[in-house]
């Protein structure tokens, strides 16, 4: 049964919601303590909200776009009751005080939260490997990294323990992770979902977006979580999107005929082969659903990282000045994991006004320049695709190098250099091991990548 289904059965009463929710609790109760993907949970609550919607459709009322679904949310959004530690120590005694603004939404959708998914440290990595919480294990290649930040996500979508997950994605937490779990993830254009109530990692680079097992569940929370917030002033005014118009779209016969679809050398070339020769494939059958296939350059590959993460350790060392131990948690530099300090220390150094203009400064000229390239990239064509990650997860226990580590980020952090909207749909494997194909756009060009996404998983 896909999401749809199951929506439309719980709302004309064939499976309550209960059911859905008492699945789920039994499929995590079964395999959460192996592979980790919740830190914090709340059962009966799950299960109360489960019976008062169905109550409600007992009784003829009107339900939400929601009713019934159950959701994990990462660690670093607020949700009121639940322990949002951001998988720190430093805040491993704070509790949500309030609803971020997508949390509000899902819950008057009435989707139904059953728990708080691991993940990195503040969001800060790509495997998963430095929770507070411990490691979390890869449900489609056990034994291997989940991806990160967001593993705990993706790896509870992976593993049937909730329907969909909420998380952020600053350089790839969201598409990376999907990747590796053989799951859909999404990163809407940046400004499309309200960061209202979410930890920063790095504020100009953040976003909020949905991962589920199939496009339709990615779909169908995004047409509840984008939008305009009157509390958030980088919000889009997006609130007419109809992911779900889309994703009907790209079941129509040829449903991609008109779209120019672009392949870039410049990603093919930092690609282990084998993850290439799927996305090759890939390509073949978008020619086959109608797109013109053509190709373009992107010359700044190389500098993507070192900008993006020169950015990233000066917005993160200042977010980080609130942890002092004085308002909540503890001192964050005195409890923190290696690579948190790491970038508090950097993010220091970079921040001293002598170095400004040496390294921040020259981060953002970098930054304009690799927008300005990615605008040239896109113009004239409607989608760029190619692999979400170059390379594929390592096993757990396997020691990276910080630079090894970042370099499975460099397709990803892209899109949250430009801003723009960027998807990880699965499209084949390596001896089992998911690969995902990344897909990006113009600036709220969303919903193509949406159809695209929907005529791809169709084919299959
Ligand atoms: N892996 C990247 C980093 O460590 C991206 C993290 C993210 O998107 N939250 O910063």
């Amino acid at each position: 049964m896909n999401i749809l289904e199951k929506l439309n059965s719980i709302k004309s009463q064939e499976m309550t919601a209960k059911e859905n929710v008492e699945n789920y609790i039994k499929v995590i109760e079964e395999k959460n303590e192996e592979i980790n993907a919740f830190i914090d949970l709340n059962k009966e609550q799950a299960i109360a909200k489960a019976e008062e919607i169905d109550a409600k459709i007992a009784n003829g009322e009107e339900v939400g776009a929601l009713a019934g679904l159950v959701f994990g949310i990462k660690a670093n959004i607020n949700v009121e009751d639940f322990i949002i530690s951001a998988a720190s120590k430093t805040l491993e005694d704070y509790i949500g005080s309030y609803d971020a603004t997508v949390v509000k939404k899902i819950k008057e959708a009435d989707g139904i939260i059953i728990g708080i998914n691991n993940m990195d440290e503040f969001a800060a990595g790509s495997s998963c490997e430095t929770s507070y919480y411990g490691k979390v294990d890869n449900p489609a290649a056990p034994g291997r990294i989940p991806g990160g930040s967001s593993g705990g996500s993706a790896a509870a979508v992976a593993a049937d323990m909730c329907d969909i997950s909420i998380c952020s994605d600053t350089g790839g937490s969201i598409r990376n992770p999907a990747s590796h779990c053989g799951v859909v993830g999404f990163k809407p254009t940046y400004g499309g979902v309200s960061r209202q109530g979410l930890l920063d990692l790095s504020m100009s680079l953040d976003q909020i977006g949905p991962v589920a097992r199939d496009v339709e569940g990615v779909a169908l929370a995004l047409d509840t979580i984008v939008g305009y917030d009157p509390t958030e002033c980088t919000t889009l005014k997006l609130d007419d999107f109809d992911f779900m118009g889309a994703v009907a779209e790209g079941k129509e016969d040829k449903p991609l005929a008109g779209m120019k679809i672009a392949t870039c050398a410049e990603f093919r070339d930092v690609t282990d082969d084998n993850i290439n020769a799927i996305i090759d494939e890939a390509v073949a059958k978008f020619e086959e659903l109608g797109a013109e296939i053509v190709e373009v350059n992107f010359k700044y590959i190389d500098l993507c990282l070192p900008t993006y993460y020169l950015i990233n350790y000066v917005e993160f060392f200042s977010a980080t000045r609130k942890y002092d131990g004085r308002k909540y948690g503890s001192r964050i530099e005195t409890v923190c994991g290696d690579e948190v300090l790491r970038r508090i220390k950097m993010g220091s150094y970079i921040s001293q006004q002598e170095f400004s203009g040496k390294y921040y400064k020259r981060a953002l000229q970098a930054r304009t320049l690799i927008r300005n390239e990615v605008k040239s990239m896109l113009e004239g064509v409607d989608l760029v695709v190619g692999p979400t990650v170059p390379k594929l997860p390592h096993k757990l226990g396997e020691e990276l190098e910080p630079m090894e580590m970042y370099a499975y980020d460099v397709l990803t952090v892209i899109a949250n250099l430009a801003g723009i909207p960027a998807g990880s749909i699965p499209a084949g494997d390596v001896d089992g091991i998911p690969v995902g194909l990344q897909i990006q756009a113009k600036p709220e060009d969303d919903l193509k990548i949406i159809k695209a996404f929907s005529a791809f998983e169709n084919a299959k």
